[in-house]
């Protein structure tokens, strides 16, 4: 028992270690990067081709997508105006910081501004595997139900930003926003929240602002 916990330790330790290198290479080509984690569903990809048509008139982007198998994503990425390198984890269920180290080595780092990283659609393993990025950003869809936070607490405790999407539906749903609020509420009381439908571009400009002024810092540092 003892033992396994130790490997399971080291694993962690030598993940952190290289995740810090990739924060290290990010930050010296003065690259924002965001990492974004969702169950299967939830709107990744269609928030990531939102995201590149609103600024990719504006910036340099470069998309890192993780999948099992397909490079469905990264094609809808290359085509709404980025340059995409597909992770295919081979079966793994999350992207790991090594993972992202050989994506990244597949980027002129220094001719981009921003880097979206898809990661696998999975509530439970990417909360534990840091990649270096600057932002972890976790999307959550009204169609999953309002109980998700209370369910997968380490994947709300962790992230610096919450996008509710697909807030079209909630006439359709049974969704309780202040039930699902109070959850998030508890694990994660400062977590900035953009409630947003792609489909109907509802509430997309005020994560689009928050995005830019993260760009912006970063070049300014
Ligand atoms: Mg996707
Ligand atoms: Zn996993």
């Amino acid at each position: 028992m003892v033992k396994k916990v130790s490997i399971v330790e080291k694993i962690h330790s030598a993940n952190d270690q290289l995740a810090a290198e990739n924060r290290q290479r990010l930050d010296r080509s003065s690259v924002f990067s965001l990492n974004f984690m969702a169950s299967p569903g939830a709107g990744k990809t269609s928030l990531i081709e939102r995201t590149l048509h609103e600024l990719t008139p504006l910036f340099n982007i470069a998309v890192i997508d993780g999948d099992v198998a397909t490079s469905i994503d990264a094609n809808r990425a290359a085509e709404a105006g980025a340059t995409a390198v597909q992770i295919n984890t081979g079966g793994q269920c999350h992207i790991d910081a090594n993972m992202l180290q050989k994506a990244l080595n597949e980027l002129d780092l220094d001719s981009f501004d921003l880097l979206l990283v898809e990661n696998v659609g999975n509530l439970i393993c990417p909360a534990s595997f840091q990649l270096g990025t600057h932002k972890n950003l976790l999307i959550a869809s009204i169609p999953e139900g309002d109980d998700k936070p209370y369910k997968y607490p380490a994947m709300y405790q962790d992230v610096d930003a919450l996008i509710i999407n697909k807030i079209d539906l909630l006439p359709y749903v049974d969704f309780d926003m202040p039930y699902f609020e109070k959850g998030v509420q508890i694990l994660n009381p400062d977590l900035v929240t953009f409630p947003v439908s792609c489909r109907t571009e509802e509430g997309i400009q005020f994560w689009i602002e928050w995005l830019k002024e993260q760009i912006d810092s970063k070049k300014n540092i």
